[in-house]
């Protein structure tokens, strides 16, 4: 059994409050750890302990070369450690650990921390110059401050990297939240971060619930929040900070189309569709979840999801064969079932799966749904589950206008062998990744983010260590 305080300061400090959460693994139902309940007083003592750090430039008036060692060695510890992270990433949240922990989400949040160890070298002013006679210029990019940092459960150790990485290259200090129920990885990496030599005060990271995180937004000492999370709770956030008038960075929900045109290969189509719309089970802001095709495909495309999605083998997250584990909770399963039971009511025809499996973990069957209406709930909604529906489109215009038909514009992909096509249709899907012939690889150099309500500011890329800083002109009179 785990069991966690609260880590400020660089010390593990027990709260002033007595709650503590109990976390559960999702594939057994059992509790594996205890965690404190961050207060207001907790995150007033964090977000201090920030502050003192900020200004007295223990970290921002490091040399880059300093910073980025430091976060290189946080890196290679996390290297070191992967097996560890991975397996308690696992425990927290169901994902297969040979496929997803181990092989998919370490690897990658390490190397996003090794590209914005790298970036921290990269601060370059925009110019230097006269542009009056009698006085020189600079353009300096500096710090925000303390960030208050909340992130959601789907890739719990993965997100908390993408907001430490850019805030960290960019001078900040930052007081992180993570989800209520995934807590260990992030709380795991507390003692790895002390023993990277990042000074003390610099992150501070502490559990909590919805209250915590809006005691954060806050806090008067706070002068940004980044979240990741749900529209809803993104909308929320950023009516609290307007009363201070914070900077928000808001990476907020998805409903990705896949738009197939007639030359494309249904095979790959299938292959790379299925597969992500059930990756740690469709609980992804950039998962597969409306699949457009043109009537003369439709027939093929529907058997051949059909054929794909029976083959996902969902079970144990430890067993190497698992593809999908579990939702993440109970109510995250009975939230899904929900939107299945609508659907129904709606018209739609649950093509496959739909259910859930019996035993103990929150399982369910990988899902296809057609016959669903546009304006419906299920084409309109992020479900995150593993929920793919098909519909068919007109023409090529049709087919834009329904991918761009959401509230939401975070990825989209595009599949025909025809690139002049594609390149040319890239351009009108309102979405922050555009996929052609694939669905969900990123890179690290890549930044990802929303249009519309899928909300703003980019994380990865060297876009995000911008959106943690602030031009300041400095004018120098002869
Ligand atoms: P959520 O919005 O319920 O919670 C996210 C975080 O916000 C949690 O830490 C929660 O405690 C905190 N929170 C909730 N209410 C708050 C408040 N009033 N003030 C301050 N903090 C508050 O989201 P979730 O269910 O944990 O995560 C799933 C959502 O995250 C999905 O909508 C998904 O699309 C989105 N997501 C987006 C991206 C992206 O890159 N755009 C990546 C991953 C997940």
């Amino acid at each position: 059994m785990y069991s966690y305080d609260l880590f400020i300061d660089g010390q593990w400090t027990k709260s002033k409050g007595s709650a503590r959460a109990k976390i559960e693994n999702p594939a057994t139902g059992e509790i594996i750890a205890e965690v404190a309940n961050a207060t207001k007083a907790d995150v007033d003592r964090a977000v201090k302990a920030a502050h003192t750090a900020f200004y007295d430039g223990r970290w921002s008036k490091l040399s880059p070369g300093a910073r980025s060692l430091a976060m290189w060695k946080l890196a290679d510890l996390m290297e070191r450690d992967k097996e560890k992270l991975a397996r308690l990433e696992s425990e927290n949240t169901g994902k297969p650990y040979q496929l997803i922990a181990l092989g998919g989400d370490l690897p990658f949040a390490i190397d996003n921390l090794r590209f914005f160890a790298s970036a921290a070298r990269n601060n370059l002013g925009m110019a230097a110059g006269e542009y009056m006679p009698g006085y020189t210029s600079m353009f300096r990019h500096e710090p925000v401050g303390v960030v208050g940092q909340i992130a959601p459960w789907n890739y719990p150790l993965m997100m908390a990297i993408w907001k430490l990485g850019p805030a960290l290259a960019a001078g900040c200090t930052v007081v992180l939240k993570p989800a209520p129920g995934t807590p260990l990885s992030s709380l795991m990496l507390a003692n790895l971060i002390k023993e990277a030599g990042i000074p003390d005060g610099v992150i501070n990271i502490i559990s909590g619930d919805n209250a915590t995180g809006q005691a954060l937004v806050d806090h008067p000492l706070v002068r940004m929040v980044s979240l990741t999370g749900s529209t809803a709770t993104g909308k929320k956030i950023m009516a609290s900070a307007a009363e201070s008038l914070k900077r928000v960075h808001l990476e907020l929900g998805g409903k990705a189309p896949v738009v197939v045109f007639e030359d494309a290969d249904v095979e790959l189509v299938a292959a790379k569709a299925s597969f992500a719309a059930i990756m740690n089970t469709g609980q992804d802001c950039t998962a597969a979840t409306r699949v457009y095709a043109p009537k003369a495909l439709y027939k093929d495309i529907e058997e051949a999801l059909v054929e794909a999605l029976k083959e996902v083998t969902v079970g144990d997250p430890f067993d190497e064969t698992t593809v999908m584990g579990p939702f993440i909770s109970e109510t995250q399963r009975t939230r899904v079932e929900g939107f299945i039971d609508r659907a129904k009511k709606e018209g739609a025809t649950i093509r496959l799966g739909g259910k859930a499996k019996a035993g103990k973990g929150y399982f369910f069957e990988p899902t296809l749904i057609t016959g669903a209406k546009q304006k419906s709930e299920i084409i309109q909604s992020e479900v995150f589950g593993p929920v793919l529906v098909l519909a068919e489109y007109k023409n090529e215009d049709d087919a834009i206008a329904l991918g761009n038909d959401v509230p939401y514009g975070l990825a989209a992909s595009l599949f025909t062998k025809d690139v002049g096509r594609a390149m040319a249709l890239s351009s009108q899907l309102e979405f922050g990744t555009v996929w052609i012939n694939d669905h969900l690889p990123l890179a690290s150099e890549g930044p990802h983010g929303g249009f519309k309500q899928s909300g703003f500011g980019k994380d990865m890329s060297i876009e995000a260590v911008s959106d943690y800083q602030i031009t300041k002109h400095v004018m120098v009179k002869h």
